[in-house]
């Protein structure tokens, strides 16, 4: 009986062994052969028993003949696959096509490298770089006024345009020989950390220029001569650009653009020349008021064809000057209060000439191409950096608020509803940072990450949703009065504006992040569609190649799947052998759970899961928190791994993790085909849902963590700007948090002396006084903690205006109720701007 039992089961277990190692299908093959001739030798199976697993084996034996499977397996299935295909526009095809495959690709591979991620060494400033953010990003960040910016100018000032300009914070991506700073990727994230910490407005306006826009796309695809004419006045400052897709009948659906040019024969600049005649509609234009060259998205059609064959090139992008006669701009859009420069353009009958195609006219019908190559690249750096700065300094401000606002005789952060909400904060913000830090030094190391671009542009601004929104209440009535008081507001009003440019979070969610991956990431999928798409002998050689691979992953993942869900991944490969290696090997079984479940998904929905956004969101999810998570280890090897920030990297993980365990549930629980479903739940979560979120004592830790000065505080909410002087809350802020810490063993002095009912008086000065008097504080003490109450009411105190001061008709720059026409205006807003900003000065100045 037992000895039938061991022959049962061994067979089953090498099979699942072979497979959970990934052999080949040669060595599987030899392997079990030798398994059935002892089989056949010493076991007890009867003759037609034997007979059957022979057979069996004997087809296993065949598979390895290509020929034979050739002919007889694949031809057959490329037939059904050909048909089974969804049809790919060519603007779909250069979506795909567009970065290159980094870490999400390991991840989609159901067994990462970890190797591949620990080698990459930790991304690192330049001297040059370092400098810039301790001077002029520092300088800068001292000059912005956020409620003068946002309240009184809807603008920055005149004053800070200027430095702005001057120091060639415009030209942070732009080469040294055209006059730029030829900065690194994270040296342009740690630029717009720092600022996004200080005020959105300054932030936006510096991260438009240096991402998607004329001077990226110049430098990839322009010629020679546009880009000696361009960089240097771009680096200088001489130009301002802006990039111009979005129309008003089109948003999302970008490449569906109605804007044209029409090639024909024009005058420009006193002679004839062949050229395009433009006409667009735009709107939600970044710094489009003040441009003075557009970068513009629009149809190309060429109807006397004049350039070349064609009719009609596609989606095309030129570089406008905005000074040509039948161009409208100059007018703003006021998004959210935080009045960056944003607004529409319009064009009739624009005639330029062919040579202001981005790239020359070969680069006709390329545009589409050229702006999903840049975004796979440009989304991962502004909005996340953006993120991350709101992020931090939303929790260095409510970390240090929580230590010196009291109710109940205690301060606030220690009641532990406050404290859940803090964690959240902290643990989200090491997220994004994490995420930003590692993702962008990929970029630095050559990448372009289609795919972890979108993870980052969709979870850092979803997260700086949560925080800016968990900040308000920590803060309480504090974040909520506008004023120049306020340090919360803006970023809390300007979130949704992150959420929706560079391609909308709700699409971002449910149809790139997985959408994309599926195809670029999957280590068959593209080859097996190029192999469709490819003709004869050669198709089908490369389709049967791929194909049996696909086979032989998809059976290895779902016995990785199932053997890691049993044993809780306990003996996967981890790179370290410390308190992080857990996470490491939650991580690999998550991704074989993850690889199982989109191979499953595509194999049985086909083309339809394309429309059934909600499945393909839940596996971008997936995808997303186990990226994240080991974003979340590598920096904090990066960082040499401090174990001091352990709570911060355990609750990262458990919170991705747990909420991969939770998306693959919504998975299989809406999974079309039910008994599909049931089955993946085998292999997926034999032993049920065993995953736990981080525990309430883990978020106590982190509290006590931010709460105080520490190490690791500082390290959470590092390259934000926290200087201490007199318009900096996050600065006095933690001064005061410093300054709590040292007045505690005084404070504990009247406490118990207004315990011991020794105190006459009920509030803090008054019963400083009588301590003083009685002799409880000596009059040094007594001073120390004056002093810091003073501080305290300070930070804590809100503005309050008179109702004349906050009426529409009292604000000093007329926004939205002046009209003005375009291009008249720029020339008389200059004036308006002085004037204004010498009204603020007079108004400060006692
Ligand atoms: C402040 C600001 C600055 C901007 N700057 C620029 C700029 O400089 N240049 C420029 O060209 N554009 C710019 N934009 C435009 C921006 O790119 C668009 O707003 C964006 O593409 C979304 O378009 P929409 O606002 O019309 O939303 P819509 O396309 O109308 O979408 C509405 C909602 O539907 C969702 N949705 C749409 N299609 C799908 C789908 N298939 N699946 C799931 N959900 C879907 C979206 O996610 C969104 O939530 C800016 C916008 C703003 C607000």
């Amino acid at each position: 009986m037992v000895a039938m039992l061991f022959w049962f089961l061994l067979f089953p277990v090498v099979a699942i062994a072979l497979a959970y190692r990934r052999e080949t299908l040669k060595r599987s093959t030899f392997i079990l052969g030798g398994v059935l001739l002892a089989y056949s030798f010493w076991g007890c199976a009867s003759g037609l028993w034997l007979l059957a697993l022979w057979v069996l084996f004997l087809g296993m034996c065949l598979l390895n003949l290509p020929g034979v499977r050739r002919n007889h397996i694949s031809r057959r299935l490329l037939a059904v696959y050909r048909t089974m295909l969804p049809p790919m526009s060519k603007t779909e095809r250069e979506a795909l096509e567009a970065g290159t495959v980094w870490w999400e690709g390991e991840l989609f591979s159901g067994s990462p490298d970890w190797e591949t991620l620990h080698q990459m060494p930790a991304p690192r400033l330049s001297r040059e770089e370092q400098a810039f953010l301790d001077g002029p990003t520092e300088v800068l960040c001292k000059m912005l006024d956020d409620w003068q910016i946002t309240h009184e100018l809807a603008d920055l000032p005149p004053e800070v345009w200027a430095y702005i300009k001057q120091e060639k914070f415009f030209a942070m991506i732009i080469p040294k020989r055209y006059g730029g700073l030829e900065f690194s990727a994270l040296a342009q994230s740690k630029v717009l950390t720092k600022l996004a910490s200080r005020s959105l407005v300054a932030a936006s306006t510096v991260g438009v220029p240096n991402s998607l826009g004329p001077g990226e796309l110049l430098l990839h695809y322009g010629t020679e001569a546009q880009k000696d004419y361009y960089l240097p006045r771009l680096a200088a400052g001489d130009e301002i650009p802006c990039f111009a897709l979005t129309s008003p009948r089109v948003g999302s659906d970008a490449t569906a653009i109605t804007d044209t040019g029409v090639v024909c024969r024009g005058e420009y600049e006193g002679q004839e020349v062949i050229g395009i005649r433009l006409n667009w509609d735009k709107r939600y234009i970044t710094l489009a008021p003040i441009a003075t060259v557009l970068g513009l998205a629009f149809k190309l059609y060429d109807p006397e064809h004049l350039m070349g064959e064609q009719d009609e090139y596609g989606i095309t992008a030129a570089l406008i000057p905005t000074h040509l006669p039948g161009i409208t701009i100059g007018r703003r859009h006021f998004p959210l209060n935080i009045p960056f420069q944003n607004g529409p353009t319009q064009g009739k009958d624009v005639f330029v000439p062919l040579d202001a195609i981005i790239g020359g006219s070969e680069m006709a019908g390329q545009g589409w191409k050229m702006l999903v190559e840049q975004l796979s690249v440009g989304r991962g750096i502004t909005l996340p950096s953006n993120a991350v700065g709101t992020g931090k300094a939303a929790v260095y401000a409510s970390g240090a608020y929580a230590r010196i606002r009291r109710q109940f005789g205690l301060p606030v952060g220690k009641f532990h509803g406050v404290g859940e909400v803090l964690a959240r904060m902290a643990g989200r913000t090491y997220i994004m940072s994490a995420a930003a830090d590692v993702t962008i030094g990929a970029i630095d190391a050559g990448e372009k990450p289609s795919v972890p671009s979108a993870i980052l542009k969709y979870h850092n601004t979803e997260m700086a949703r949560d925080i800016a929104n968990d900040a308000m209440d920590v803060q309480g009535g504090k974040g909520i009065m506008l004023g120049p008081k306020n340090y919360l507001g803006r970023n809390y009003q300007g979130i949704p504006i992150a959420i929706t440019v560079e391609g909308a979070n709700i699409l971002t969610r449910g149809l790139i992040i997985f959408g994309q991956g599926a195809i670029r990431c999957h280590p068959y999928v593209l080859r097996e569609m190029e192999a469709a798409g490819a003709e004869g002998e050669t198709g089908l050689t490369l389709f049967d190649e791929a194909l049996f691979g696909h086979i032989g992953y998809a059976v290895s993942n779902a016995s990785r799947s199932l053997i890691m869900a049993l044993t809780q991944a306990r003996y996967a490969v981890a790179p370290t052998r410390d308190e992080t290696r857990r996470y490491y090997q939650h991580i690999s079984r998550y991704s074989a759970s993850f690889a199982l479940a989109a191979d499953v998904a595509m194999l049985t929905l086909g083309g339809a899961l394309k429309r059934k956004e909600l499945l393909s969101a839940r596996l971008g999810d997936v995808l997303s928190s186990i990226y994240l998570a080991s974003m979340v280890l590598k920096h904090h090897t990066n960082q040499g791994s401090p174990e001091a920030d352990l709570p911060l990297v355990e609750w990262a993980c458990r919170s991705l993790l747990y909420d991969a365990q939770e998306q693959l549930h919504g998975l299989l629980r809406n999974f079309p085909n039910r008994w599909v479903g049931a089955l993946l739940r085998l292999f997926i979560f034999p032993r049920g849902r065993t995953y736990s979120s981080p525990s309430d004592e883990l978020g106590l830790q982190i509290v006590e963590l931010i709460m105080k000065p520490s190490d690791t505080r500082d390290r959470l909410c590092q390259g934000i700007y926290k200087t201490v002087e007199p318009n900096n809350p996050l600065g006095l802020l933690q001064e005061a948090m410093e300054l709590s810490e040292s007045v505690k063993p005084l404070e504990r002095k009247v406490y118990d002396a207004r315990k011991a009912g020794l105190f006459e008086s009920e509030d803090a000065p008054s019963q400083i006084n009588e301590a003083e008097q009685k002799g409880i504080l000596n009059s040094d003490e007594a001073q120390q903690l004056r002093r810091f109450d003073e501080k305290v009411m300070a930070l804590i105190a809100v503005d309050d205006f008179a109702s004349d001061e906050l009426s529409a008709s009292a604000s000093q720059v007329p926004l939205a109720t002046k009209k003005a026409p375009a291009k008249k205006r720029v020339a008389k807003k200059k004036v308006t701007k002085k004037k204004v900003a010498k009204k603020v000065v007079a108004k400060k100045e006692p």
